[in-house]
């Protein structure tokens, strides 16, 4: 039977979190609809609970299109056992369960962006009571939360973990070593302003949030999801959550960067068909070719060139052909001084 919480939300969990031992279930989203008049969705979600420990919420599927998160969290719900765990996992792996279940970034039901509409509105649409049901019933339960993003079907990033910039210093610095423990390549900082993300709904919350974005292009790649794998089980022994003699394999020297302001990016001016002039992993320098945009309906026309407006390391790239105005195309990372 589904448990109400005391927060108001239309969502009631089949998992039981104050429970010991490993349950499985769906969190059960009400769904009138023509097809189905009393129906729910139901968002798979896993409780492991052992003793004492740190509460902790992975999820993957925030966005429905990246796919490495998702084959993680599924391997780890099949993998982990009570005797593995200290404390209490919660594992989600299809955050916004109608993106997820048809591939796309955003949900067909709604068109939401979760991560743009924390903190939800517990009588929204489905997006939106997912968004608060996370943030206003599975945050405050919890000490770290580790969302696992990438680049989606239109951009392709360096296997990377991020986390938003907190005015707390030493919280700060208490992410940047979770980040060393993931053992990415990359960790960048996110300087951005942006009240709907869950960076921004665990500093809302409490709970230490770190990120990822683990390759992307809509597709999985057996380097990213490696990486994606061995770090979850890294950084969830490092923060106590996995038994002491857990095995783990060593990461990699983690580089931290930080992604700026608006000159970090490079988009579109214009409609076509883009050709990359670099690719993601290389320096590039103030005013350097970044791409040029050809017009094949009028294939004697010059393409446009479109540059670099600051030095940097190539973070992302877009992935697909055509482009129109305003579309990302690249962005840059700087070194992050501590
Ligand atoms: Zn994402």
């Amino acid at each position: 039977m589904a448990k109400k919480t005391q927060v108001e939300t239309r969502i009631s969990s089949e998992v039981d979190f104050e429970k010991p031992g490993k349950q499985q279930g769906f969190l059960r989203l009400p769904h009138s609809v023509h097809r189905s008049a009393y129906g729910w969705l139901g968002i798979p979600v896993v409780c492991i609970k052992n003793g004492a420990g740190p509460t902790v919420l992975v999820m993957s599927g925030n966005h429905g299109d990246e796919y490495e998160g998702q084959v993680t969290v599924t391997k780890l719900i099949r993998e982990l056992k009570p005797k593995d765990v200290r404390g209490r996992l919660i594992l989600l792996p299809m955050a916004n369960y109608p993106a997820a279940k048809a591939g796309l970034r955003t949900s067909p039901l709604d068109q939401g962006n979760m991560n743009r509409l924390f903190p939800g509105d517990p009588h929204g649409t489905p997006t939106k009571a997912l968004a608060h049901y996370i943030e206003c019933v599975l945050l405050p339960m919890c000490d770290y939360v580790f969302d696992l993003h990438s680049g989606g079907s239109s951009l392709m990033i360096l296997v990377s973990s991020l986390f938003k910039k907190s005015p707390d210093d030493k919280r700060t610095r208490r992410t940047i070593e979770l980040m060393r423990a993931f053992g990415a390549p990359v960790g960048f900082i996110d300087l951005h302003d942006s009240s709907g993300t869950m960076s921004a709904a665990a500093l809302r919350q409490g709970p230490i949030h770190l990120s990822t974005e683990l390759g992307g292009g809509g597709t999985v790649t057996v380097d990213a999801l490696r990486i994606a794998e061995e770090g979850i089980r890294r950084v969830l022994k490092h923060v106590g959550a996995l038994r002491p003699n857990y095995k783990t394999k060593p990461g990699a020297e983690t580089r931290v960067v930080t992604v700026g302001g608006p000159d970090y990016y490079v988009h579109a001016m214009v409609d076509g068909l883009y050709e990359p002039l670099v690719d993601i992993g290389d320096e590039v320098k103030k005013g350097q070719p970044a791409a040029l945009i050809h017009f094949p309906e009028a294939p004697w026309r010059e393409p446009e060139k479109a540059r670099f407006e600051r030095s940097g390391l190539v973070l992302c790239k877009r992935m697909g052909g055509r482009v129109e105005i305003g579309d990302c195309m690249f962005h840059l990372a700087t070194d992050f001084k501590i």
